[in-house]
């Protein structure tokens, strides 16, 4: 296993606080890094590096963890830029637009399907995301569920199990029935190709106790938990899904006391999904009162093609600076680390040795321009992670 030595580093995260000066970021001037077999072996300064069998000077830029997108949706055919055009001209956003791209996934072939999330994986490569995560959610019917999450499976290990999306149209009258069916037949196709499942609880879509159904159900099945929670209103999954210790409950919108102190209790990680509240203008999730209670935060871009149709994590990180009070440390850390935890993953989201090499070289000194130039394409160079083989 040859080694490679990266140098040139003017700033390093490292998501380690062991190392640089000594702040959750960990962070190192005028560093340099080896990594050998996919993992990082050594991390610090430049003067102290051991030798390797190759090196890459990266030219006095910053590095990076690979960003972690813990919330998408890429399993999904159709175009929705028509309703995004009408919600811009007034229309509010509901649960319901769902339906639409379920009738266009249903429609498409296996084929198109893998073609349009492979050209999405890209472009978050792009961007610097070495993790995601991807749901069902489009099908909503045994058949479509299974291949959909099976299409997934070839493209992330990161795969969820979201037939409690909406209740599809042929169920609108029986919505236990449905209940039912994703709990028995499709939960049984679904499981083997998904390491977690989720459940939309929220007005419009399942209550609290159809929700704690298919959980519990998902849980028996083997699969980790999370929640979509607290999106358009107030409501109970929040706490739901602290109480069934859900990794997750994402969104995380509309917030009472209880929830905040549930989730500083418990290991549920609550995922802010900021590229949501700029696509509906929307209020945006108060980051500051969980930050502030001691929850674990993290950031993901909930890409999908209703809500949120942005594949682009440093837009999140922008967005969660200058519009939810988050400091650019705060947000960088619940880009990767935080999205991390919420996937239960000890070895991404950070650069401390023993971690995947999963390595994002941006254009600029210092990860602070991530925020500073929204918008930018700053992304010099991504290896591991499916980009480049390291
Ligand atoms: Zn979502």
């Amino acid at each position: 296993m040859s080694s490679l030595l990266l140098t040139g580093i003017a700033q390093l995260v490292t998501n380690d606080p062991s190392h640089g000066d000594g702040s959750e970021l960990g962070v190192l001037d005028d560093a340099a890094l080896v990594m050998q077999g996919g993992r990082v072996v050594w991390v610090g300064g430049v003067a102290q590096a051991p030798s390797a069998d190759a090196a890459y000077d990266v030219g006095g830029r910053a590095v990076v963890p690979g960003f972690v997108d813990s919330h998408s949706h890429l399993l999904f055919a159709g175009d929705r830029s028509a309703e995004f055009a009408a919600r811009m001209a007034g229309t509010p956003y509901s649960a319901g637009g769902i339906a639409t791209t379920v009738a266009a996934t249903r429609a498409a072939s296996d084929e198109n399907l893998a073609a349009n999330l492979a050209r999405h994986a890209a472009e978050m490569r792009s961007q610097g995301t070495t993790t995601f995560e991807t749901k069902s959610g489009y099908g909503l019917s045994v058949a479509d569920e299974a291949r959909c999450l099976a299409i997934a499976r070839q493209a992330t290990e990161e795969t969820t199990f979201l037939g409690g999306h909406v209740v599809p149209s042929e169920y609108a009258h029986d919505p236990n029935g449905y209940v039912e069916l994703v709990t028995g037949p499709m939960l049984a196709a679904c499981a083997p190709h998904a390491k977690w499942i989720d459940v939309f609880c929220e007005r419009g879509a399942f209550d609290e106790d159809q929700s704690r159904t298919i959980l519990e159900a998902g849980k028996a099945e083997g699969l980790g938990l999370r929640v979509h929670a607290n999106q358009l209103g107030p409501g109970p999954g929040v706490r739901l899904a602290c109480d069934l210790g859900a990794a997750a409950v994402d969104h995380c919108t509309y917030l009472a006391g209880g929830d905040v102190d549930a989730l500083a209790d418990s290991g549920t990680t609550a995922t802010l999904l900021p590229g949501v509240e700029f696509s509906t203008r929307s209020p945006y999730p108060d980051a500051r009162r969980l930050l502030d209670a001691g929850c674990e935060v993290a950031l993901a871009t909930d890409c999908n093609p209703g809500s949120s149709y942005t594949s682009s994590m440093p837009l999140c990180i922008a967005l969660a600076v200058r519009e939810m009070s988050m400091t650019p440390a705060e947000a960088l850390l619940a880009a990767t680390r935080g999205g991390a935890r919420s996937l239960r993953r000890e070895e991404i989201g950070h650069l401390g040795p023993g971690a995947l090499a999963h390595v994002v070289v941006l254009e600029a000194p210092s990860y602070v321009h991530l925020a500073y130039r929204p918008g930018v394409p700053l992304v010099h160079r991504v290896l591991g992670g499916g980009a480049e083989p390291v």
